[in-house]
């Protein structure tokens, strides 16, 4: 048995195991995903603590090389609890927190955990029309981060910049212009404005991005596309997405 070992923790997601037994999921700064956990009836003062988009130092007893160490204490630095007095809000940071499980926090734990931390407290913090503009940084960076970023700027078949709306194409992970596309799939057809958005998002500080303002439609194209692409990279489908169609 090991002894209690102290590290910083974002809690990723819970799950009740038996009468009073949960399982918690969390990601560590220095360790990636991780399961371990948690005992103590509804009322436990541990029980309120450990919970989903929480981030503090997280206590663990038990051995080190097996993953469910015991959480005996959890000292939390964020609460954010602007997250969970909105459904959307609620929704787009579950739907994160599975990302973050299915894809090993993308194997770059530090920028990775830098992201995440960053996204929760915008939700916290911002009204909701404004997360879902947030959410689509967040799941552009999130794909930067795995390298599944296709190119912005030229086609990914004929190599001629881009100069109006232009298609996805899975099978070449890459947008492709008009010329190339033998069908247009209307689902992934992103617009200049579109793909300009997705460039500065590369290129330019979050704060000169976050006073960029966009068209309804635009938005509804790059949530389009990236809830594709978030799925693919993730190796099939998120159930949160799957139960969000409804508010979406
Ligand atoms: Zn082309």
């Amino acid at each position: 048995m090991g002894r209690d070992s102290s590290s910083e923790a974002l809690v990723l997601a819970l799950r009740q195991t038996g009468d009073d037994h949960r399982l918690a999921t969390l990601f560590g700064l220095d360790r990636g995903v991780y399961q371990a956990m948690l005992f103590g009836g509804g009322k436990s003062r541990l029980r309120a603590l450990v919970s989903p988009w929480h981030t503090g130092t997280v206590w663990l007893y038990g051995d080190a090389k097996k993953d469910l160490a015991k959480i005996s204490d959890f000292d939390v630095h964020k609460f954010r609890p602007g997250i969970r007095v909105s459904l959307y809000k609620t929704w787009a940071a579950t739907l994160a927190c599975e990302l973050v499980i299915k894809t090993s926090a993308s194997g770059e734990y530090g920028p990775c955990w830098a992201l995440c931390d960053a996204f929760f407290d915008g939700l916290d913090q911002a009204g909701d029309e404004e997360c879902g503009t947030a959410l689509i940084r967040f799941l552009w960076r999130y794909l930067n981060l795995m390298g599944l970023c296709p190119s912005t700027v030229a086609c990914a078949a004929c190599g001629a910049l881009f100069s109006s709306p232009v298609v996805y194409l899975p099978k070449e992970n890459g947008f492709i212009c008009a010329s190339c596309a033998n069908e247009w799939n209307a689902d992934l057809t992103i617009n200049p404005e579109g793909l300009a958005y997705l460039s500065a998002l590369s290129e330019l500080r979050a704060g000169e991005v976050r006073r960029m303002r966009l068209t309804e439609q635009t938005r509804e194209e790059l949530k389009r596309l990236l809830f594709f692409l978030i799925s693919q990279a993730a190796g099939g489908r998120l159930n949160t997405m799957e139960a969000g169609l409804g508010i979406l």
